[in-house]
């Protein structure tokens, strides 16, 4: 069981910033998130639109944001756990354990709820005999691509997931690229390589088509795939990776005990903290009177509840508040040399 101040679920923009409140202030945090990178609805959703109403910044992506976030953080050296669900949240006196889909578990005095609309997860095949086979030769994300070595892999969708997927697996392995349309959404260096490797005879190309039905007992022997004008055609396949994007739910947060709203987090303006003591909620996941979706309103309440989450983790110690413009203390936690 891992032992930190405070434990950040969600790496969108806001937890992100959390982990700087905190840090400035001394606080140890871990970060938690389903996804397999940080930046949330910024990087899942518009990587590459304009924002501009971040203060002192007239104009950024997504991805940039993300990026500069995470340049500061990184005095704090915190670290992240990915493609993990917090499932559970239970209390243990003055602190809380947190739980994941993968069994690890954390304890701190404090949470920060930085979950935004919900955990992103994938939009899964729908063929029932599909559920059997996922995690053993159906994934929906690749976390590690040496499991996926000399295999015989159809990879399904049509966007930058599945062409990258299959530039690189094709390095070592056999692959079926099947989209429902004729169209792939890419960017135009990637199709061109893809086209090259379909070209040469290294992947093979499969449109309009789905699956219609999956052979096999304890492990996949072949698929069948159906095509727009009713024929269908048996792929010898081992692995299916499938790609079609992914949908936000809100998930177990709503098992926590804590006051909801329609599906977001009742807080205190004051300093975040829900009906639990310990547990706070900032970003698009907390609601209180005047609440704005904006990632300026997330930054400005992970700084009040990282006030509160020092007292917390520092009841012997009084909370001082310090510019970081003069802060001898704080400039030492940036590891800046003067
Ligand atoms: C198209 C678009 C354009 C936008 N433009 C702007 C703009 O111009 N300006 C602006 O201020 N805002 C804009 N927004 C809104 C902005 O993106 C959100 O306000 C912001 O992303 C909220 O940040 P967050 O960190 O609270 O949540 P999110 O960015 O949603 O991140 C939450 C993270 O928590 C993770 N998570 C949730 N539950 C769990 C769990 N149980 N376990 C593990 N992980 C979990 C999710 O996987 C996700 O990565 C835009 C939104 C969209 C969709």
């Amino acid at each position: 069981m891992i032992k930190i101040d405070t434990i950040i679920i969600g790496a969108g923009p806001v937890g992100l910033f959390a982990v700087h409140q905190l840090g400035i202030k001394g606080l140890k945090s871990i970060v938690i998130d389903n996804l397999d990178k940080a930046g949330g609805q910024c990087i899942e959703l518009y990587p590459d639109k304009p924002i501009y109403d971040i203060p002192a910044v007239p104009e950024c992506t997504g991805e940039e944001l993300t990026k500069n976030l995470l340049e500061q953080i990184k005095p704090f050296n915190t670290e992240f756990f990915y493609n993990e669900r917090v499932d559970e949240v239970m209390q243990d006196k003055e602190n809380w354990i947190v739980k994941t889909n993968n069994n690890n578990e954390f304890t701190a005095p404090n949470i920060i709820i930085a979950g935004g609309v919900g955990s992103f997860e994938p939009r899964k095949l729908s063929l029932k005999e599909a559920v059997k086979f996922e995690g053993k030769s159906i994934f929906y994300a690749v976390k590690n691509k040496e499991a996926f070595k000399n295999k015989n892999i159809s990879i399904f969708g049509g966007g930058d997931s599945a062409l990258d997927w299959t530039l690189e697996l094709s390095k070592f392995s056999k692959i079926n690229l099947i989209h429902r349309r004729d169209e792939f959404r890419g960017a135009p260096h990637t199709l061109a390589e893809i086209k090259k490797l379909e070209k040469d005879g290294k992947i093979s190309i499969k449109t309009p088509c789905q699956l219609e039905s999956i052979e096999g007992d304890k492990d996949i022997a072949s698929i069948t795939i159906k095509f727009e004008d009713g024929k269908t055609e048996k792929i010898k396949t081992d692995t299916i990776l499938s790609f079609f994007g992914l949908i936000m739910k809100l998930g177990p947060i709503a098992e926590w005990g804590l006051n909801m709203n329609k599906k977001t987090i009742e807080v205190n303006s004051e300093n975040f903290q829900t009906n639990k003591k310990g547990i706070f909620a900032a970003g698009d996941i907390c609601s209180y009177p005047g609440k704005l979706k904006l990632i300026l309103s997330g930054f400005h309440e992970v700084a009040l509840a990282s006030v509160e989450c020092f007292k917390r983790a520092r009841p012997e110690e009084k909370y001082r508040f310090e510019f970081t413009t003069s802060s001898k203390t704080i400039q030492d936690r940036l590891g800046l040399k003067k």
